[in-house]
C-alpha cells in the first residue's frame, strides 16, 4: 500500500477547546475566504480553495485507515506521517466523539457539498457526537435558514464565530469586512437553525483610542444574539501583520493589561446573555494576587448571568495587580 494512503491535510489553527478535546481535525477548505484581518497572520499569502468533496472523502478513508492500524498495532503505522497520526490517536483516546472542520469557513462550501461531506463523516465513524467549524457572520448571513438547518442536521452543531468587536468603526479599523448588524444577523440566524454558537470577542482591538465603543458595543451586539458561548482572545500582535505595521506608524496605540481588564468589565457589566463566558485561550495571561492565572482557563466557562458578580471581583483584583505582573505574550 502506498504511503498516501496514510495523509491526510492538516490546516494551521483550530479553536482551542478543539485542542484540550483533542477533537479529529478535518480539512474541508484551505486557507481563508476573507484574508485581510490586520491582526491575523495565519493564511498570508495563501489562495482560499474549497477542496473537491471526492478529496474530503478520500482524506476521511485515510483517518479510517489509520485508526485500523493503530487499532490493530500494525508495523503500517510507520507509513503515517506524525502529525496525521497524532491527531487520529489524541482523537481515539479522547473517545472519537468530536471533529473540527478546518480551514477559517467551511459553511461558505455550497450547502449541498458540505451536506455530502457531513454525512460520509458521520456515517465512517458512528461515535461522532459533535461536529463544529470556523464561520464567518457574513457567509451565515448569505445562506438561507432552510440550508443552515440542512447542514445542522447533517451533524454540524457548534459554529465558532470570530465576531471580535460590536463595534463599526474597530470592525472598519481591523478590516474584518463585517458590521455590527451582520453579527447581530448571522449570530440570531445562527441561532434559529439551531446551532451552538461561540462568539470570539478580543479585547484591546480597538486600542487605546476606540477601547471604550469597542467595549460598550461589543456588549451591545452580544446582548442581541445571546449566544451560547462567550470566548475572550486577547489582541496578540503578531511581528509583520499589518497591525504591527500600524503601531509602527504610530496609527495605532497597544492599551495596557489593566485597559483591556476595564474593556472586560464594561463588556460583562453590560452584558444581558444566558451564556457562557470563557477565557480558554492562553492569551488570557492576566495574574491574580498570588500569581496564579487570574481567570479559569475552561471551555465551559463561567455562567451569565449567575457568576457575573463572581467574574467583576476577579477583574476587580486583577486591576489592583501591578501591571508589569501581568504576563504573557499579550503585552
Ligand atoms: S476571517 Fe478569520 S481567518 Fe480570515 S483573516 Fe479574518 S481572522 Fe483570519
Amino acid at each position: 500500500m502506498k504511503d498516501e494512503n496514510y495523509t491526510f491535510q492538516i490546516g494551521p489553527i483550530r479553536p482551542p477547546n478543539e485542542g484540550g478535546e483533542r477533537s479529529l481535525l478535518l480539512r474541508t477548505t484551505r486557507n481563508c475566504s476573507w484574508n485581510r484581518c490586520v491582526f491575523c497572520p495565519f493564511y498570508d499569502g495563501k489562495n482560499f480553495q474549497i477542496r473537491e468533496v471526492e478529496e474530503v472523502k478520500n482524506d476521511i478513508d485515510s483517518i479510517k485507515k489509520i485508526k485500523d492500524i493503530l487499532t490493530d498495532g500494525s508495523k503500517e503505522v510507520n507509513k503515517v506521517p506524525y502529525n496525521c497520526l497524532s491527531v487520529v490517536s489524541g482523537w481515539m483516546k479522547s473517545g472519537e466523539r468530536t471533529v473540527f472542520l478546518q480551514d477559517s469557513n467551511s459553511l461558505i462550501m455550497p450547502t449541498d457539498e458540505l451536506v455530502e461531506i457531513l454525512e460520509y463523516l458521520k456515517s465512517s465513524f458512528p461515535s461522532i457526537e459533535r461536529i463544529t467549524s470556523y464561520a464567518r457572520s457574513d457567509t451565515i448571513v448569505r445562506k438561507k435558514v432552510s440550508e443552515l438547518k440542512k447542514i445542522r442536521d447533517a451533524g454540524l452543531t457548534r459554529l465558532h464565530v470570530g465576531l471580535e468587536s460590536g463595534d463599526d468603526e474597530v470592525l472598519k479599523l481591523v478590516e474584518k469586512g463585517v458590521t455590527a448588524e451582520q453579527h447581530i444577523d448571522g449570530g440570531k440566524k445562527a441561532k434559529e437553525a439551531g446551532f451552538e454558537l461561540s462568539e470570539y470577542v478580543m479585547p484591546g482591538l480597538g486600542g487605546k483610542r476606540f477601547s471604550k465603543d469597542h467595549a460598550l458595543n461589543t456588549a451591545k451586539v452580544l446582548n442581541q444574539i445571546d449566544p451560547d458561548y462567550i470566548r475572550v482572545r486577547p489582541l496578540y500582535v503578531y511581528p509583520g501583520s499589518d497591525i504591527y505595521k500600524m503601531i509602527e506608524q504610530g496609527e495605532f496605540q497597544v492599551n495596557s493589561p489593566h485597559e483591556r481588564l476595564e474593556e472586560i468589565k464594561i463588556i460583562v457589566d453590560e452584558l444581558d446573555v444566558d451564556s457562557k463566558l470563557c477565557f480558554d485561550h492562553s492569551w488570557n495571561s492576566w495574574r491574580n494576587k498570588e500569581g496564579a492565572l487570574l481567570f479559569d482557563m475552561d471551555y465551559e466557562g463561567y455562567r451569565l448571568p449567575a457568576e457575573k458578580s463572581r467574574i467583576l471581583k476577579l477583574v476587580e483584583e486583577g486591576l489592583e495587580v501591578d501591571g508589569s505582573r501581568h504576563q504573557g505574550p499579550l503585552f
